[in-house]
């Protein structure tokens, strides 16, 4: 109780980006929403090639880095564009 006190009177000492921005981001921008749910599928379609069966192991890996290389384009994707249109406070 004590903490969360003090917290709320430190918060309320400085003025919050949320006080401009009445909506979090992440509701409002396409392109996060775009990038997330991109990720989201590959990383569901990596734990379907994970647990299913294959003609053979090189080929399931062969999928595997495949869908592995796509994850890490879209995280990329997520994290410059991020930077680019959301940076907040970072150098
Ligand atoms: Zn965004």
């Amino acid at each position: 109780m004590v903490v969360l006190q003090q917290k709320r009177g430190i918060l309320l000492s400085f003025p919050t980006r949320e006080s401009v921005t009445p909506r979090p981001k992440s509701d409002s921008c396409l392109e996060c929403n775009r990038l997330d749910a991109a990720y989201e599928a590959v990383i569901a379609e990596i734990n379907a090639i994970v647990r299913g069966p294959f003609p053979s192991v090189g080929e399931k890996l062969t999928r595997l880095f495949q869908k592995q290389d796509e994850r890490d384009r879209i995280l990329a994707q997520l994290y410059s564009h991020k930077h680019k249109v959301h940076a907040r406070n970072t150098a």
